[in-house]
């Protein structure tokens, strides 16, 4: 598989189309790096590691698509979380092995969306949600119900919106609990997106690279310092790489080589 290096990730190029039928053929876990996860992956090793073991790893922001081609090896198609997620209960329609449980938002946000989504879907494929309470990472029992609640619900793909690192970090804690779930979806806050609790940015806004401000300008408060501030280093960093002078600050931990996707998930999915 063709991937592209933006400063410490290996963003799978993909399109869309290949990514559905990947996932449906292997599984696998699926992350969506975006300018804060690439800053989140200069500072923490364990987001780095757990975004190694990834299967697929695809470009989630238009900012990111542009810095691939600044730096000479763009990206065929930019795949946000939001706007696959609802590609891939589309697509698997009638394709009665999907079935997809809800981890995230707010209390009540998830079970709108699956209200929605199964209505717009015309069947159950959202089998069931959950919304843990904040704090729940560090709260065993609470870890543990959500485990319970998935591996009863009949799921084989997990959906998680609990935004970067928490989602990536609890998949990799999770997943080999999880022995029916084939399919793991890092997704952000297309939950929120899904149930109508909160708009999503105007097509061109997102096409033009701007779906940020958009974000910004409906929940300042949570997210002035995550645009205006901590991702702000990003550019700086793709300038570096672009003149050959940046390394990767985690270089020494592990990453696997092999550019299949099937031995990529052999090794590590349960
Ligand atoms: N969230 C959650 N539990 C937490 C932290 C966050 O359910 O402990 C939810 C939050 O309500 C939001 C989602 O995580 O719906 C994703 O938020 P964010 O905007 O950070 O995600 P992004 O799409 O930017 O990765």
């Amino acid at each position: 598989m063709n991937r592209v290096n933006i400063l410490n990730a290996s963003i799978d190029n993909l399109s869309k189309r290949e990514l559905l039928e990947l996932l449906n053929q292997y599984g696998g876990v699926v992350v969506t790096p975006n300018v804060d996860h690439l800053i989140r992956l200069q500072k923490d090793p364990d987001f780095y590691r757990v975004y190694q073991l990834s299967n697929y790893r695809v470009c989630d922001s238009k900012i990111v698509f542009l810095a691939s081609m600044f730096l000479g090896s763009p990206i065929q198609e930019k795949i946000s979380g939001s706007d696959f997620f609802p590609d891939f209960y589309t697509f698997n329609r009638n394709n009665k092995s999907i079935k997809i449980f809800l981890l995230g938002a707010a209390q009540g946000v998830a079970k709108k969306a699956q209200e929605k989504i199964n209505a717009k879907v015309g069947r159950e494929i959202i089998v069931g949600v959950y919304s843990p309470p904040f704090g729940f990472e560090d709260d065993e029992k609470e870890c543990d119900k959500i485990i319970e609640l998935i591996n009863q619900s009949g799921a084989t793909v997990v959906a998680i919106g609990l935004g970067a690192p928490k989602q990536e970090k609890w998949i990799f804690k999770s997943k080999e609990k999880l022995a029916n779930i084939n399919i793991f979806l890092a997704v952000g806050a297309a939950i929120d997106f899904e149930a109508g609790h909160k708009p999503r940015a105007p097509k061109w806004m997102s096409e033009v690279g701007l779906e940020w401000l958009y974000r910004l300008l409906y929940e300042p408060k949570r997210l002035w310092k995550r645009y205006l501030v901590d991702d702000i280093p990003f550019f700086w960093l793709i300038l570096k790489q672009k003149l050959n002078l940046y390394k990767n600050p985690f270089w020494y931990i592990f990453e696997p080589k092999d550019d299949s996707p099937r031995k990529r998930i052999s090794v590590f999915l349960p």
